[in-house]
Formats: structure tokens, C-alpha cells, sequence
């Protein structure tokens, strides 16, 4: 986007809160093969109305949020402060829209129709924001039950907040530092600003406890279905040791033949999980004709089809790997292979199994000129039709 035009969302991601239980901030957790933070993302990326997109994030927290974005190109995070308004406020500074959309990114089911209303409200007003009606009975509280408050006059207001970037910034710039707010409508409003009001969203409701963490996580699963898919692979022994299996060096005095490190277990792997998610196979993904992939480790081929599953949404729930060969010995190494695999793709070890296996020297395996792999990959995926 050109500078000051258009619709930015703001997303506020600092905070380093794990009420939820975990030790992780709960932004950055990850339900239905997504971090909280990347749902919110993926579901502003998807709009065509919103033109930039600029996250904040707490100091520190750099490598989780790069691994929470995974490959969406976006401008690099901005560090916020030590309070949230701190952070609202250094994100505005860094922003290009003249309209902002301030969101908290532990809300991460940002629904189409919400963000319409906002954009549409901000055509007549300077500030918007989506509230939902009250349903049960409010009342005081105390040491004993107080009176009961009339709730028809009550909202409750959810975010993305919308606003007129100038006149945001201008309210937040009159806003005393010695009161926290709790929202940028409050802070408008204090600004002398007026704040319409849209229908919002029950999906929009924030993540804060554990079960909200596993309801969402249910809602999610429930519209996937487990798809299986199949890999093989073959590399002969050439040149010299060692042989890279699962990405782990086995000692032997001669190496696997190939275009790059012959990794004959990942190889499986990477085409079992491209064929679960049917997005074709590893030679469409890395020719053996492209010289960037000379003796590349075939960690990245795997994290790669892993990456294009969870962009999807999708989850990794098994992989089964066997080895066939007669040399080198994979039985004491078998471990590490395993472990590192986990590693690699970030799943319990509960979720790997690696077998070895010999042919009793018959085929090539027996006569010690190769080793061959199969892998079968267990995934859920979204179902799209
Ligand atoms: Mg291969």
C-alpha cells in the first residue's frame, strides 16, 4: 500500500499473559494446526477490503512470533510496551492506513461479516465497535449478592475496534498515562469521540481460560477429516560415508547417491505427507534439475510439506516410517532418527514410529547396493468440498 491510505488492521499480540494454564502466551499457542495469533491474521489476509496488516508483539518474544507466522509475508513487528496502550501506541506510530482496525489477538476467529459492519460504519462515524447483548442476570457483587442491573441497557464490546487513524492517535495522545484503559473505544470516547456500535460476533470471544482453549480446538476439529498418504524412496550407496538418515549421520563407510544428501528417510516422509495433503509430490516440489537444492538437507523438504499443511490448517497426527536395508545397522540408531524427526516437525515422539527392516539378501536392499524407505502419514485436514 502507498503511505496513509487505505485500511490497516493493528493487531495487539504483547501481551505475555498464560492464564490459560500453559507456559506459552497464549497468542502463540496452537489450536487446529495454527498459532491463536495466525487465525486472527489468516482471517484480515483473506479480506480484500484490508491493505496492511502490523502486528505487535512483547519485547522478546521475536522467535515466537516468527515461528507463530510461519511463511505469511508480512511488514516486521513492531515491540510494544509494558502496558497494552503502550503498545496500541507504538503500533499506530508505525502504521500507513488512514482507517485502523485495533484487534486483540487473543480473539482469533475474526468473522467476514464483522469486518464488513466495522468498514462500513467508518464511511459515517470515526469509531465502531462490535458488542453483543447480555443474556444472563446481572448483578452486584460483594460480600453478599447486590442488586440486580438492569442488562437491556449493557453491552458487551468485543474487538477489532475501528477507527480514523488520525483521530485515534490524537485521543490516545490526550489520554492521562495514569489510568489503564481497557479498550481503545474508552479511550475515544474520553477524546470526546463517538463510538457506533455494530452487531459483533459469539465466534469473536476471547481466549483466556483452558477450556475456551479446548472448546475452540473441538469447533475446529470437527469440520476435518484424517487423510493418509503413502512415500517411497530409493537412493544406491555411492562415494563416501556417512548416510544421512531422518536426518541423523549413520557411520558407514560408504554414503547415498543423490542430488542432495540422499536422505532417503525424509525423502519417504516428505512424499507421505505431500500425498495425505494430495499437493503432488517432492520432485514437483524440489526438481532435481533446480541447483539450489545440490546437497541440500532434506530437513527442508520435510518442513516444507509439513509448512503447506499447517497453512492449511491442517495437523500431523502420525507418521510411520520403515527402513529396508541390510547395511548399515539402523537398530541403535533408531532412537535418534525418531527423536530428531520430532524435532524437526515439532510432534511428540508418541506421534513417530521408525521400523527397520532387511530383505534376508534378496533385491538390491539384500545385496547391500541401496537403501529403500516407506513412510505412511496420518493427517487431518479441513474438508473442502
Ligand atoms: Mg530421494
Amino acid at each position: 500500500m502507498t503511505a496513509n491510505s487505505g485500511t490497516t488492521v493493528l493487531i495487539v499480540a504483547a501481551g505475555k499473559g498464560s492464564r490459560a494454564g500453559e507456559g506459552t502466551p497464549k497468542q502463540y499457542r496452537i489450536i487446529g494446526g495454527r498459532s491463536v495469533l495466525a487465525h486472527a491474521i489468516d482471517a484480515f489476509l483473506a479480506h480484500p477490503a484490508i491493505d496492511e496488516i502490523q502486528v505487535v508483539i512483547g519485547e522478546g518474544q521475536g522467535w515466537l512470533y516468527h515461528y507463530a507466522i510461519g511463511e505469511r509475508s508480512l511488514p516486521p513487528p513492531v515491540i510494544g510496551g509494558a502496558t497494552r496502550r503502550a503498545s496500541v501506541l507504538a503500533g499506530l506510530e508505525a502504521i500507513h492506513g488512514t482507517k485502523v482496525l485495533i484487534h486483540d489477538a487473543a480473539r482469533p476467529f475474526v468473522t467476514v461479516g464483522v469486518i464488513d459492519r466495522l468498514i462500513d460504519a467508518l464511511n459515517m462515524h470515526q469509531g465502531a465497535v462490535p458488542v453483543l447483548p447480555l443474556v444472563d442476570t446481572i448483578a452486584l457483587g460483594g460480600a453478599q449478592l447486590g442488586d440486580t442491573v438492569d442488562r437491556s441497557s449493557l453491552v458487551r464490546v468485543q474487538t477489532p475496534q475501528a477507527f480514523v487513524t488520525a483521530a485515534i492517535r490524537d485521543a490516545h495522545a490526550r489520554w492521562s498515562d495514569a489510568v489503564e484503559a481497557t479498550d481503545d473505544a474508552q479511550v475515544f470516547r474520553a477524546g470526546g469521540g463517538n463510538v457506533a456500535m455494530v452487531d459483533g460476533d459469539p465466534a469473536l470471544e476471547k481466549l483466556t481460560y483452558e477450556t475456551d482453549f479446548a472448546i475452540a480446538a473441538r469447533r475446529l476439529h470437527a469440520g476435518m477429516i484424517s487423510r493418509t498418504g503413502m512415500g517411497f524412496d530409493v537412493h544406491a550407496f555411492g562415494g563416501e560415508g556417512p548416510v544421512w538418515l531422518g536426518g541423523v549421520a549413520v557411520p558407514h563407510h560408504r554414503g547415498l547417491a543423490g542430488h542432495s544428501d540422499a536422505d532417503v528417510a525424509l525423502h519417504a516422509l516428505t512424499d507421505a505427507l505431500l500425498g495425505a495433503a494430495a499437493l503432488g509430490d517432492i520432485g514437483d516440489h524440489f526438481p532435481p534439475s533446480d541447483p539450489r537444492w545440490k546437497g541440500a538437507p532434506s530437513r527442508l523438504f520435510m518442513e516444507h510439506a509439513a509448512a503447506l499443511i499447517a497453512a492449511q490448517g491442517g495437523i500431523i497426527d502420525h507418521l510411520d516410517l520403515t527402513l529396508i536395508c541390510e547395511t548399515p545397522r539402523i537398530g541403535p540408531y533408531r532412537d535418534s532418527i525418531r527423536a530428531n524427526i520430532g524435532a524437526i516437525l515439532r510432534l511428540p515422539l508418541a506421534r513417530i514410529s521408525v521400523k527397520a527392516t532387511t530383505t534376508e539378501r534378496l533385491g538390491f536392499t539384500g545385496r547391500a547396493e541401496g537403501i529403500a524407505a516407506q513412510a505412511v502419514a496420518t493427517i487431518r485436514m479441513k474438508d473442502f468440498e
